[in-house]
């Protein structure tokens, strides 16, 4: 009997994804399991978290802050609110070097206790609530940051207002190799809150068609979702295989809508918001509950992590108080986030956590290359072209899990034309065609002609590519060179909302 068959309530429409690559059995997957990481002694907060501009702080050095209040705001710009995430005092407003780019903090000591400030107007019955009502909760609480375009509200959370948005999609796929658990999110109350959450958003923006993503192996959560969603018509319910990177906007955006992407823009100036499940139970939180958004729950992923559990913890938390008593401190490690294949390395444990934050990941730090790789036997490790032994071993075998490190896994050597990459790129460019031209210095239309400005930099080509040759990297070069010498990403043909509000978040 088919899947579909067996399920009662809403049945989900599965959506093909041809291109991408699904990573199995991966090592240092987080266990389901959620702990509290504890009121930290002392927070930063960075003035900029998730989507929208940095906001100017609001409070003064040696003032007094409780958890939950506000703490830089600005109403003007295409922002969202920060909070302090402790009950405490602000010690210090600092400049700080922060995932790549200068950004103001606010610096606070905690005075230990755990509770929080509720935002005011929540309800429980948020049915009685009017949608101008539920989008400031959303704006005050923090949660319109999320995703990459922010919640649209009346507060330039985002670059468009609720009325513009035709498109809601929320996501729940996890196609990257550790992918936090909805089991742990979802678990408990945790289900209804979320489809709560979902009809808060839809009274929000009741003009918009509401789209439901989730990965097709998770079954148990399917046939949950699927008894729980309203049976009106009003969510599309999608299952979609989990092949890297079918969650980037620009990958499922045009797969559930079956329409193009404005590369070079966001999916908001189509009209398009996605979210994923952790923000749609922040929007719960804001509205019903009244909490701002002061936590993020995090999974602790990578061989390098004993337990791995999922962990709740205080924004602003550095993230030597997240990952303490939990790291294998034998080993040499490097810590990511978000994603093995692009994420950025956290290499400072001082360095706070913020609202972006939902996996961190501790790979085996190793040499780049290995000697000699192809005269080993492969049993743990991972080949595209199936040449390793790895590929004999069962989804789920617990003995052959395929390691997770830093090492490449060989030497470079000349393209062989395979076309592994172009089959995997999951915005259909020819990856190999653009290195070359890149490589030997082509710096002009011919480029444009092969989309360059489409690669999402998923770097899938690169990790796939049997040469070891650095192919996102080098498109990457290729487009800063174009961008340099005046090229510019061509205009989308379709009407844009909220260019000039986009081009103003910086
Ligand atoms: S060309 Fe760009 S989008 Fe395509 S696989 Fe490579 S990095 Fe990803
Ligand atoms: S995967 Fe590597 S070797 Fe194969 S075509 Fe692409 S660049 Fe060339």
């Amino acid at each position: 009997m088919s899947m579909q068959k067996k399920l009662s309530g809403i049945i989900p429409k599965y959506k093909r994804f041809p291109r991408g690559y699904e990573f199995k059995n991966f090592e240092g997957q987080p266990e389901e399991n959620l702990t509290q990481t504890g009121t930290p002694a002392r927070v930063t907060i960075p003035l900029r978290q998730g989507f929208g501009n940095e906001v100017a702080p609001i409070v003064k050095s040696g003032q007094k802050v409780a958890a939950g209040q506000i703490i830089g705001r600005d109403d003007e710009s295409v922002s969202n609110p920060v909070h302090s995430s402790v009950n405490g005092k602000v010690v210090e407003i600092e400049k700080i070097d922060y995932l790549g780019r200068e950004t103001g903090a606010v610096v606070i000591e905690s005075d230990g206790t755990g509770d929080w400030q509720m935002l005011e107007g929540h309800s429980s019955k948020w049915e009685d609530l009017s949608a101008e009502k539920i989008g400031e909760l959303i704006y005050l609480s923090g949660a319109g940051s999320a995703g990459t375009a922010g919640i649209p509200t009346r507060f330039n959370s985002s670059v468009i207002v609720p009325e513009e948005v035709e498109n809601v999609i929320i996501q729940g796929v996890g196609s990257q190799v550790h992918n936090l658990s909805l089991n742990v999110l979802l678990r408990g109350e945790g289900l209804s809150h979320f489809i709560e959450g979902l009809k808060i958003l839809k009274k929000m923006m009741a003009g918009a068609q509401f789209h439901l993503a989730l990965n097709r192996s998770q079954k148990s959560l399917i046939k949950s979702v699927s008894q729980l969603l309203p049976t009106d018509d009003s969510i599309n319910f999608f299952t979609v295989p989990g092949k890297y990177p079918v969650e980037r906007d620009e990958v499922l955006t045009p797969l559930l809508l079956e329409a193009g992407f404005p590369y070079g823009y966001c999916t908001a100036n189509v009209g398009v918001i996605v979210l994923d499940i952790q923000a749609v139970l922040h929007v719960y939180e804001a509205v019903v509950e009244g909490k701002p958004l002061i936590e993020r729950t995090i999974a602790l992923c990578g061989p390098g992590f004993m337990e791995k559990p999922h962990v709740k913890a205080r924004i602003g938390s550095s993230l030597e108080h997240v990952i303490k008593g939990e790291v294998n401190a034998d080993k040499n490690l490097r810590f990511v986030l978000n994603s093995s294949l692009t994420g950025e390395s956290l290499s400072d444990s001082s360095l706070p956590i913020d609202r972006t934050f939902t996996t961190i990941i501790a790979l085996l730090e190793e040499n780049e290359r290995e000697f000699l790789f192809f005269v080993r036997p492969g049993f743990r490790k991972d080949s595209y072209s199936r040449t390793c032994l790895s590929i004999l071993f069962r989804k789920n075998s617990r003995m052959f899990q395929k390691s997770c490190g830093t090492n490449i896994h060989g030497e470079r050597r000349p393209c062989i034309f395979c076309t592994f990459c172009e089959e995997v790129c999951p915005v259909g460019i020819i990856p190999h065609l653009l290195f070359h031209y890149v490589e030997k210095d082509v710096i002009d239309e011919t480029l444009l002609k092969y989309k360059i400005f489409n690669c999402v930099e998923c770097n899938l080509c690169s990790y796939v590519c049997p040469s070891k040759i650095p192919v996102a990297q080098r498109i990457k070069e290729g487009k800063a060179k174009l961008l340099d010498e005046g090229c510019k990403c061509p205009v989308p043909s379709v009407v844009l909302k909220g260019v000039e509000k986009y081009k103003s978040v910086k």
